[in-house]
């Protein structure tokens, strides 16, 4: 295998710096998927074109050097891992064409399975592939694992929907299957490959005990080993390829883009939550359901319902269902009412002579909707975050026939509990036959890996050779199953899938060890160690979902990677690999890509299965890191915040009537340069940075009726001191003027706290580490806001989304506090006259506001106001983070790459964070405003 070294070398000179990365913690952080193995890259180069993986793949195939392809990183088997060259999917592939009005679409393999759904939305379709892990997981990932999940798993999978590919493959050759030129070109370079997929197809047809072996088998959800029914199904060595390609996990090629056969989305939907007696009695059901217009069917067992019965929000009849309970969540999903009705009565009567613990009834409530959804969706949250320290999170993935299903799962049930595996969690997809379960071994010791092999070897045995079932219906095979393909297909079949290896990729570069593997016990090899290293990221499971919303992805790390590179030097220097004694000094060393490029929005936190905030982590190493000057400033500033806000007035309106003098653009050349000088001192202004606030001098408002309804304002320091208009504002008046002239419209009477002045909600202080400053601007806030509005009587507005989120964080339950686009939403609306103005706005929800779920109020309220309203595509956190952007303005770059397109003919920009709006103008040339400037303007 060649050096490290070399490699670099060789790479360096094919690749730009900026994709290339080869140190180990990079290595190592980007190398890590949500499987329990871990091996670490000797380099990771990130591809954005067709081009680029060409070069790549020439490279590899040249020199031998064996390459794995990584999109997401959620494969759960081990397959997205390598200690050679890791080959990441970058952004350049995240595209899509809509034809034929959605019944077909066309999207790049860096795609995210959920934006393609949200783009196909609008035409009622979606993809027919739907895995749990869809919102994180890309379309090259969910092809190469014929990825599949609680709706139509079989017939709607990646194998069934996707009508053509473009494939690049080992020698770096690249075929479209949907180009007629390019199947004959290819054809005519491949023969051997191409004569080889005629002989399998021969093979495989010819021999009676093989083809019914494999019919029989992918009646099954089936990714245990490759995709062998392309060899009875197709005779066309092009048309075989291409379903080959589907499930083969990186091993024979390439998939860089794909065109699916989308499926019909109803709208209305109707579910059912129906308890039985036990797994057994669920599993009756399973053949009359088949006959049903069911769009899905959840079995969940009594451990599973036991995760998640003492929460809030469950339905309370869990806590009374007997000890071996189970149940079964069945959605139906029409375009019409009355045809919604039927098939819910359908149901109800094709069910009627299966015993059940309480009638069938079927529900179009939206909140008891959602409520047993909650059920479903949480149970692996919660049995995951529940499970003891240092344990790893496996979930396995097995389908039986429905005839049999009862007793196989009676008999997965025993092995669990004869294993010491009694806690696992067990639920799935009944009308596929496919089942899943969490089994939580301590993988750390040599014991805990012996019991964990044992139990596998039991339960391949129990699936294929009692049950003549599939041992991964749904996650591929990985290293996880690779020692087991033979023992569940025989022989014969494993002999045709060795063929199909050899004939793809003859010298073993594409993802060796995955799929095939001569090794017995590669299942239990290269297991990640699970250290205890902070309690706030301990349970992490380092599935990936976090990565996608997050805004420093594309620039220096993912939260997966922080807490991947945090275990890793706590490991190191518990071990003592490392000199340095102290995880604090070896986390300074990589302080840029750790701590200071987070945005600490917390945004992880919403995808996290466990609920991990990695920002957290982050404040508690800036609090570590906080040195005694930074923490005397800080004293200065919390406790001198009049002074501080009074002088951000005045000095915040001199670079603007400079700007008006000498031109803006010559100013932002001035400025640029001070920022580059300066080197972390000076921040970077620019034309969007607000000009100074007027200073409010009253503290009460009355309204001309006397008995008018009251709301306390709380104008943030924010915007008291930076609330001013920017270069692009049509209006003069600043942010809390806005906001009185809208409440004094609808007729309020506003009162402002008492020693407004050195008021602030605390959230710049804790975001930077300053727990103490925090603390004392809360309770001095606290203390305001319950005087204000007489013990929380009275409801009370901020006008900045994050620092209304981290009030209710902190402050008193009995205050009623509002985000500026709720209060509006809530009570301004019905009392404005609304004109709605000709003009096409474009609108960002705030992370604050996205975890306090004001999405859709910001959008009513903007419709009501403005003809057209656009939400760009694929843009979550805009990185700008308070002040953050002032002094890393490429996290907020970074991270809003895709607005400026995404805003397609918006003309405004409206948000509710006055800071957000200056990354957000900043990054697309439009001047983002509060959205209180759209109602004013649209309102009398
Ligand atoms: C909590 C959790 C729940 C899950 N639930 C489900 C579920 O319900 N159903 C399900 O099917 N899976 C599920 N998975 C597994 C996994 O998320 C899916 O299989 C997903 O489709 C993988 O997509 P990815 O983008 O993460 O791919 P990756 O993990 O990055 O890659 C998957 C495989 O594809 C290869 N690959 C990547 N890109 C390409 C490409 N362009 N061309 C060729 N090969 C490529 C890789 O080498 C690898 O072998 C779950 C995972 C987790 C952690
Ligand atoms: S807090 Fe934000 S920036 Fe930091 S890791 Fe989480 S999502 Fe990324
Ligand atoms: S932090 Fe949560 S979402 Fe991110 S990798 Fe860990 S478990 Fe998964």
């Amino acid at each position: 295998m060649m050096r490290s070294k070399q490699l670099y070398s060789q790479l360096s000179a094919l690749f730009p710096r900026e994709q290339l990365f080869t140190d180990t913690l990079t290595c190592m952080t980007k190398g890590s998927d949500a499987g329990l193995y871990r091996l670490i890259p000797k380099a990771v180069v990130k591809v954005n074109s067709e081009e680029e993986v060409i070069r790549l793949l020439q490279f590899c195939h040249r020199e031998k050097v064996p390459v794995t392809f990584k999109a997401a990183g959620t494969s759960l088997s081990g397959q997205t891992i390598s200690n050679s060259i890791l080959m990441e999917t970058g952004p350049g592939f995240a595209f899509s064409a809509i034809t034929d009005n959605g019944l077909t679409a066309t999207f790049g393999c860096g795609m995210t399975g959920a934006t393609a759904n949200r783009l196909l939305m609008r035409y009622r379709r979606k993809l027919g592939p739907k895995p749990a892990s869809i919102n994180a997981a890309r379309i090259g990932g969910i092809i190469a694992n014929n990825a599949s999940g609680s709706s139509y798993g079989i017939r709607y999978n990646s194998y069934h929907t996707v009508t053509s590919m473009r494939i690049i493959f080992a020698d770096g050759s690249l075929l479209d299957t949907a180009d007629s030129d390019s199947c004959h070109s290819f054809i005519a370079s491949h023969p051997q490959l191409i004569s080889e997929m005629r002989q399998l197809h021969h093979d495989a047809t010819g021999n009676e005990v093989i083809h019914e072996k494999i019919a029989r088998k992918f009646e099954l959800k089936n990714t245990c080993g490759f995709g062998v029914n392309a060899l009875i199904d197709f005779s066309d060595p092009i048309e075989i390829i291409r379903q080959l390609m589907t499930g083969s996990e990186g091993t024979l090629g390439f998939v860089s883009q794909a065109t699916f056969e989308t499926v019909h989305d109803a709208p209305l939907k109707a579910t059912a939550m129906i308890y039985f007696a036990g797994l057994r009695e669920v599993c009756d059901s399973i053949l009359p359901l088949r006959e049903c217009p069911v769009s899905a069917a959840e079995l969940m067992d009594r451990n599973a319902l036991r995760a998640v019965e003492d929460q809030e929000g469950m339905p309370p009849e869990l806590k009374l269902l007997p000890p071996c309970a189970a149940a079964l969540l069945i959605d139906t999903a029409a375009d019409d009412e009355e045809t919604l009705l039927l098939q819910m009565r359908e149901i109800e009567g094709k069910l009627a002579h299966i015993r059940t613990l309480s009638p069938i009834r079927f529900t179009t409530d939206r909140e008891r909707y959602n409520r047993y959804w909650k059920v479903r969706n949480g149970l692996f949250t919660s049995a995951a975050a529940a499970r003891p320290p240092h344990t790893a999170c496996i979930i396995e993935d097995i389908a039986f026939r429905g005839e049999i299903l009862g007793d196989a799962l009676t008999d997965v049930r025993a092995l669990l509990v004869q294993s010491g595996y009694e806690d696992a969690v067990m639920w799935g997809h009944l009308l596929d036959g496919n089942v899943h379960f969490t089994i939580f071994p301590e993988i750390n010791n040599p014991a805990g890996v012996e019991r964990y092999a044992a139990f596998m070897h039991h339960l391949c045995d129990l699936v294929t050779v009692k049950h003549d079932g599939s041992l991964k219906a749904e996650h591929g095979t990985g290293r996880n199953m690779a020692p087991f393909v033979e023992k569940e297909w025989g022989s014969d079949v494993y002999a045709l899938m060795k063929r199909i290896k050899q004939a793809f990729d003859p010298y073993n570069i594409l993802n060796p060890g995955v799929v095939i593997n001569n090794d017995r016990d590669v299942f239990i090899q290269h297991l990640k160690q699970i250290p205890e290293v902070n309690p706030l990221i301990d349970k992490c499971i380092e599935c990936g979902f976090c990565e996608v919303s997050c805004p420093s992805k594309n620039l220096t790390l993912t939260p997966r990677q922080r807490i991947v590179a945090y275990r890793y030097l706590a490991g190191s220097t518990a071990t003592g690999r490392r000199k340095k004694d102290s995880i604090s000094e070896q986390l300074k060393e990589i302080s840029y890509a750790m701590e200071e490029t987070c945005a600490t929005d917390g945004l992880c936190s919403i995808a996290c299965p466990v609920g991990i905030d990695t920002g957290k982590l982050v404040k508690e190493i800036r609090w570590k890191h906080n040195g005694r000057w930074a923490h005397m400033i800080a004293d200065s500033i919390a406790n001198n915040m009049a002074g501080t806000t009074a002088l951000l007035r005045v000095m915040l309106k001199v670079p603007h009537t400079l700007g008006k003098m000498i031109g803006y653009d010559s100013m932002e050349n001035i400025t640029r340069g001070l920022y580059r000088l300066g080197d972390g001192l000076f921040p970077l202004w620019t034309r969007y940075t607000p000009t100074g606030s007027k200073k409010i001098t009253r503290n009460s408002f009355p309204a001309v009726l006397s008995d008018a309804p009251m709301a306390v304002y709380f104008p943030s320091c924010i915007t008291r001191s930076m609330g001013g208009p920017s270069y692009g504002y049509r209006e003069t008046n600043d942010l809390p003027t806005t906001m009185l002239s809208v409440l004094h419209k609808a007729g309020y009477t506003v009162v402002i706290p008492e020693e407004k002045e050195r008021l602030c909600c605390g959230m710049a202080f804790s975001s930077k580490g300053f727990t103490v400053q925090a603390r004392k601007k809360e309770d001095e806030l606290n203390k305001a806001l319950l005087k204000a509005s007489r013990n929380g009587a009275i409801p009370i507005i901020c006008d900045m989304s994050p620092c209304l989120l981290h009030m209710r964080e902190t402050l008193d339950p009995r205050l009623q506090l509002y985000d500026q686009v709720e209060f509006i939403h809530d009570y301004l609306l019905e009392r404005l006259q609304i004109s709605r103005q000709l003009v096409t706005v474009a609108i960002h929800t705030t992370c604050s506001s996205t975890k306090m779920q004001l999405a859709d109020k910001l959008m009513e309220v903007t419709s009501r106001c403005a003809a057209k309203v656009i939400v760009p595509e694929n843009v979550e956190c805009c990185g700008w983070a308070g002040d953050r952007g002032f002094f890393y303005p490429e996290l907020s770059r970074s991270a809003l790459t895709p607005l400026k397109q995404g805003m397609q003919d918006a003309t405004e920009g409206y948000s509710n964070s006055r800071t957000c709006e200056i990354g957000l103008s900043v990054n697309s040339g439009v001047a983002y405003q509060s959205v209180i400037y759209l109602v004013d303007k649209a309102s009398t």
